[in-house]
């Protein structure tokens, strides 16, 4: 680990990873090495955890390239130094800011989406001119180990590099004091990797979870909350971070949305959702273990709830007759388990909401233009949409991140090249003239101060 990081660090101090040229280089290479090898990573994603073709692309890659597009047709820009307003108080200099790459960073991704987790935010590293360790999940291994091959072939690793292992690999390199670390995974290892991060004061970005609220008020489209609900709940078999963790559903729409939430799930998985190949499978025994316990001691299940234990497959499951003291509504559920609960009076959702940690991500599917405004000013959470699930993470435009609990920081776009990026704020005086006011010997000068401020 040592080497690793004061290889990076050497080479990083050569200059080299600065030059715009540089940068796109970099990103082009990436890309072309995702569009080399699309038939090797979806072999990867269908081994570790059954993604479909159509999963594989939709959650992964296509969000690659749509991050690596977006950033090359806007590098040139972001890198340029931001000029900023001079006040009063300044005449004579000007101000501006400049984007300076922090140097060695460390990407830490979780298991769920592991190809994604680990190169989204590669891309905005490379993007700010630094250079990349990347510490993939162990859960994960087909993938880990291509992408390791992948990178290995592609990048000289005193640039680039993937080193595999658990958390013992990771407590050595945040020891090794990189520059900067982002970390995608649990609100409980987030709180690990920071507290280590604090023996060096490392800065750092944590992508953490959290239980997702999805609410469908009774002037809802419910026909399409449920498709979409059906949609965002049960891709990847639920271990999505923002996938919708319960549904909040009103008592007058509750029976229509059942009904029809039975009927997208079965349009989208078919009858026997254990036998479609197309479906994702849960990451390991120790996690089915821990849903199917999930599952033995909470509500009624009115759906699903078959479990295929030689695939490591649960089927879409839905749950009734939940309450808050249910194990299910006592952690982050990930997995295809969808609890739901009623509610008559938005404004008790709201409070009970507020109460729990601040979510990852919030939906809301109805039509009130005031209801919305209202829900939006009085709930903090992550990020999320109206009318939608999941889809606001794939709109580059958009900072993606938590809040409390579910994480500190956002990336994607832009804000991923912030994110890497430290903000040098600079001045430069003007040597022809020197005002007065702010030297302590000058009694007009302070005087003036004084009213300037005011
Ligand atoms: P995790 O926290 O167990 O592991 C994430 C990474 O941290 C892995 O690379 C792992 O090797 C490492 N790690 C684990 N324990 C560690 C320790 N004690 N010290 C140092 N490193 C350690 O998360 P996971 O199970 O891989 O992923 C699931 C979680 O990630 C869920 O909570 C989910 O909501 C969250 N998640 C968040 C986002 C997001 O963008 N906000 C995206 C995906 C997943």
């Amino acid at each position: 680990m040592k080497s690793v990081v004061s290889n990076q660090r050497e080479f990083f101090n050569t200059n080299i990873t600065k030059s715009f040229s540089f940068r796109k280089k970099q990103l082009l290479a990436l890309k072309s090495m995702l569009q080399s090898n699309e038939k090797e990573i979806y072999d990867a994603l269908m081994k570790d955890l059954n993604k479909s073709k159509q999963e594989a692309f939709t959650t992964e890659l296509g969000i690659l390239y749509a991050e690596i597009n977006h950033t090359l047709k806007h590098l040139k820009s972001w890198m340029e130094n931001k000029q900023v307003s001079t006040p009063l108080t300044h005449t004579g200099t000007k101000s501006f800011i400049a984007y300076e790459p922090y140097g060695v960073t460390l990407i830490i991704s979780p298991w769920n989406y592991p190809l994604q987790l680990a190169l989204a935010p590669t891309i905005g590293a490379i993007a700010a001119g630094n250079t990349v360790i990347i510490k993939p999940s162990e859960l994960t291994p087909a993938t880990s180990s291509l992408l390791a091959m992948l990178i290995r072939n592609t990048f000289d690793p005193n640039y680039i590099t993937v080193i595999e292992g658990d958390k013992y690999v990771v407590d050595k390199l945040i020891n090794e004091q990189v520059d900067y670390i982002f970390f995608t995974g649990s609100s409980h290892v987030g709180k690990i990797i920071m507290k280590k991060a604090s023996d060096y004061l490392t800065p750092l970005t944590l992508e953490l979870g959290g239980k997702s609220p999805t609410i469908v008020d009774k002037d809802a489209n419910i026909k399409l909350a449920a498709k979409r609900i059906a949609w965002g709940k049960f891709t990847n078999a639920g271990q999505t971070c923002v996938a919708p963790d319960y549904v909040y559903v009103h008592k007058k729409v509750k029976s229509a949305f059942m009904k029809a939430l039975r009927k997208a799930i079965v349009s989208l998985y078919s009858k026997h959702p254990l036998q479609n190949h197309d479906y994702a499978r849960i990451i390991n025994l120790k996690h089915l273990n821990r849903l199917e316990n999930l599952l033995e001691n909470s509500g009624k299940i009115i759906l699903g709830g078959n479990v295929d234990l030689n695939q490591l497959k649960i089927e879409p499951t839905i749950l009734d007759e939940v309450n808050w003291e249910d194990p299910i509504m006592k952690e982050e559920i990930f997995g295809p388990v969808l609890p739901i609960l009623t509610f008559t009076d938005l404004d008790e959702v709201i409070q009970i909401i507020k109460e729990k940690e601040k979510p990852l991500a919030l939906y809301y599917f109805g039509s009130s233009k005031k209801k919305k405004k209202n829900l939006l000013e009085s709930v903090s959470f992550g990020g999320g949409c109206m009318n939608d699930t999941l889809y606001h993470l794939a709109n580059p435009h958009l900072p993606f991140g938590g809040v409390g609990q579910s994480g500190m920081g956002a990336y994607h776009g832009k804000y991923s090249f912030l994110t890497f990026s430290h903000q040098k704020s600079i001045l430069k005086q003007s040597k022809k003239i020197d005002f007065p006011v702010r030297y302590p010997n000058s009694k007009i000068g302070f005087k003036l101060v004084k009213r300037l401020f005011k």
